[in-house]
């Protein structure tokens, strides 16, 4: 950082007070991670001075004799390590990524069937305030009002009802797999396409801990940053039938330039995906999901389904008598970080809701295991059981960072 440091000292100082942060917080905010110092590299490579438009050997400008081998290497990294038949790198993230879909395959005003954003779908499934629900004639499923877990029949009766072009299955914070084939049927059952998002998990599903929805969805899109580890990007992967249709929908679609560092640094990323280690990380996560689940049922809080086959953990609040934004506001300042979220049949509204969400990849990949859950537990329990002892929370925010101290985050070298 000596050339940003020289130029312009403001921004300097702000990032390395970021790494501070990033370094001395328990990060639990479950659509982040720690990328490896590799994946920065390559994300801050003279790439990012390269125009590409276009796709390798058939491009606008001369001058790709190396960015169509960086591309093609990061498409067949990403083919291996989903056993794609087709797969697009260019998508800037997961929001363009799901319109590109939406264009390749829907003219404005058709059905599309998503889940609710205040069940755990995300903004672009169809949310009003989302291009996808201002141009698309939106519906939306939800969870069981029973137990919280997704009620396939009801979804199936929703898609007869409002027979959909496009079925998205895929969501930001529900706790559990989901059952590809399910949709499958129910798609086939209404002629629709099937695009699973899978953003959240794809990282569990490359490290084999989670179903793979390729061999089940048309489409599959996925964001490169969250569970998987990898660069802010997304990508696109689908059968062979539909490539071109989604090649066409990105780029001239909706995009322009690809962003040559990203690619390069999505195929750094997949690269360690591929490798023996990162299935440990897989399963690691997944089992740390479980030792936090259990530590908090312990200390009585309730768990929407009663606890996680992912990454994901929602809490439930009501039963402590404290919001989610003053629990999620307390928690930060005793350096854990993690973010207020609604569970289903929220009596609160979405600016405040009454629980809150957490995430277990990006502290397993800074090494915490089982025994560093029961504690993050502890603290968690201890924080939300007195939110405005200010003293309590300082000590824990103390004693949280240097905890943190023994476990070097990825990537940053403090
Ligand atoms: C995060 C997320 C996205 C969007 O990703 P951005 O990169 O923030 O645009 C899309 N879909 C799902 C399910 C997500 O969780």
């Amino acid at each position: 950082m000596n050339e940003v440091k020289k130029v312009d000292q403001e921004i300097y100082d702000l990032i390395k007070q970021e790494e501070r942060r990033q370094a001395d917080k328990i990060r639990l905010i479950a659509s982040e991670n720690y990328v490896s110092s590799a994946v920065l590299e390559a994300t801050s490579s003279v790439l990012t001075n390269k125009y590409s438009e276009g796709y390798a050997g058939k491009r606008y400008y001369e001058g790709q004799q190396i960015i169509d081998q960086v591309e093609e290497l990061a498409i067949e990294r990403a083919k291996e390590l989903f056993g794609a038949e087709h797969v697009n790198v260019q998508p800037y993230s997961g929001s363009p990524a799901n319109l590109a879909v939406y264009l390749a395959f829907l003219k404005p005003g058709d059905t599309i069937l998503g889940m609710a954003l205040p069940h755990g779908g995300h903004l672009t499934h169809g949310a009003k305030v989302s291009i996808s629900g201002k141009y698309f004639n939106a519906e939306s499923y939800g969870l069981s009002p029973d137990n919280g877990f997704l009620d396939y029949e009801s979804i199936r009766e929703k898609a007869r009802s409002c027979k959909p072009a496009l079925i998205i299955a895929g969501h930001s914070a529900y706790p559990r797999e989901l059952d590809f084939e399910y949709f499958r049927e129910i798609a086939d059952e209404v002629g629709a396409i099937l695009l699973v998002d899978m953003a959240h998990f794809a990282g569990l599903v490359a490290g084999g801990v989670h179903q793979s929805p390729i061999p089940y969805a048309d489409v599959v899109t996925t964001t490169t940053h969250k569970s998987l580890r990898g660069p802010r990007g997304a990508i696109i992967m689908c059968k062979q039938e539909h490539a071109a249709a989604i090649d066409k929908a990105v780029f001239p679609g909706i995009q322009g330039g690809p962003h040559n560092h990203t690619t390069a640094a999505m195929a750094v990323a997949f690269k360690e995906a591929l490798a023996p280690e990162f299935k440990d990380y897989a399963r690691q996560v997944v089992d740390n999901a479980v030792a936090l689940s259990d530590t908090l049922k312990k200390w009585d809080f309730d768990l929407v389904t009663g606890g996680s086959d992912n990454h994901l953990i929602l809490v439930d609040l009501t039963n402590k008598e404290v919001t989610g934004k003053i629990a999620a506001k307390a928690l930060d300042r005793a350096g854990i970080v993690l973010n207020y979220n609604a569970v289903p049949n929220d009596k609160r509204k979405p600016f405040d809701p009454s629980g809150v969400r957490l995430g277990t990849a990006a502290v397993t990949s800074r090494g915490f295991r089982e025994a560093q859950m029961v504690q993050v537990g502890e603290w968690i329990n201890a924080v939300i059981s007195e939110p405005e002892n200010d003293r309590l929370i300082s000590e824990i925010a103390e004693d949280v960072a240097s905890y943190c101290r023994e476990f070097p985050a990825p990537g940053i070298d403090i």
